[in-house]
């Protein structure tokens, strides 16, 4: 299996919906990320936590076959807190608590067992934690992959233009692209995008789902319209775990794959969404992720 080094926030979230609230539970968009992956690769997270993060919690991630060795334990420190609450129609959703505890001076120190990585993804953090984790491999990755977000526009600008710059793939919802790009049409924020360094831009929809921009080529896929929809918490996480996870099992990054690996990441945020916090991405049946992918096949096929 190919080795894929899985950046991002291991955390505890507590999450109120119309439907549900939970206490402090499991959450980060790197345990998004990486029980999304694991279907499809070995991934291996580089994360910190504190003292306080239950040894259950951990063991869950070896459970799914997700390699450990870069999560660092700060004994003396707590883990990163995340709280939000979605209202009605669960497109808003009001962050309510962000305390960055261990991620204030998060150093991503990458163990040896984790270089010559294949595949990098880069989940939501500083942009400068990212490109740490980009300048301290020895070899480049054959696929740099990067998630981001308004907070590191609004106060890190610079920084996040100089990762930008280095990574081939990124992932980005559409109003944090017309904020990037200072365009308010897709296609033209994704070019503008595009000539900062990455060479997909993928622009994430929620519920209508994402587009994919390379050269001057373009594809779509919606999202599953859904029954259910619990808690969309990681979802984008979930698609970003999904897509490298793909790739990393193919082992090819040519713009078919990409296509796909935006099917399968979509495929499996779909599972998230239906239920609280990491739920319904912890435990699915291969069985279960084939049928989801061939609901999106019928959802999308014409015979024109
Ligand atoms: P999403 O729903 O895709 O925006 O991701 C939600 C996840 O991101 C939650 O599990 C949070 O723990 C995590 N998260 C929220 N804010 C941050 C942040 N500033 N840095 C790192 N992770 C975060």
């Amino acid at each position: 299996m190919k080795k894929t080094i899985i950046l991002g926030s291991v955390a505890f979230d507590a999450i109120e919906t119309p439907f549900e609230k939970t206490d402090k539970i499991i959450g980060g968009a790197g345990t998004y990320i990486c029980f999304a992956a694991s279907y499809f690769s070995k991934p291996h997270a580089l994360a910190v936590v504190g003292g306080d993060f239950p040894q259950e919690y951990i063991s869950k991630l070896e459970q799914k076959g997700i390699v450990i060795d870069g999560i660092q334990i700060k004994k003396q420190e707590k883990t990163f807190f995340w709280s939000g609450k979605y209202f009605d129609n669960m497109n808003q959703r009001e962050t309510l608590i962000t305390e960055l505890n261990v991620l204030e001076h998060f150093d991503p120190i990458v163990p040896d067992s984790y270089q010559n990585a294949d595949y990098l993804m880069l989940g939501n953090l500083s942009p400068i934690v990212q490109r740490q984790v980009i300048e301290r491999l020895t070899k480049r990755p054959k696929l740099i992959v990067m998630d981001t977000m308004n907070f590191w526009m609004d106060i890190l600008f610079d920084e996040l233009l100089q990762t930008i710059a280095l990574v081939d793939v990124i992932t980005i919802n559409d109003e944090e692209a017309r904020q990037l790009s200072g365009e308010y049409s897709i296609p033209k924020a994704a070019q503008k995008i595009m000539a900062m360094g990455p060479k997909y831009v993928i622009i994430k929809k929620g519920e209508h789902g994402a587009i994919v921009f390379y050269k001057n080529k373009t594809f779509y896929a919606p999202a599953l319209p859904l029954e259910t929809v619990i808690d969309p918490t990681g979802a984008g996480d979930t698609f970003a775990g999904g897509f490298i996870g793909y790739i990393a099992q193919q082992d090819k990054t040519d713009f078919e794959t990409i296509k796909n690996a935006i099917v399968v990441g979509s495929a499996l945020a779909s599972f998230t969404v239906e239920q609280m916090g990491t739920q319904g991405i912890e435990n699915r049946t291969q069985t279960e992720i084939n049928e989801r992918i061939a609901a999106f096949k019928t959802l999308t096929s014409y015979t024109l």
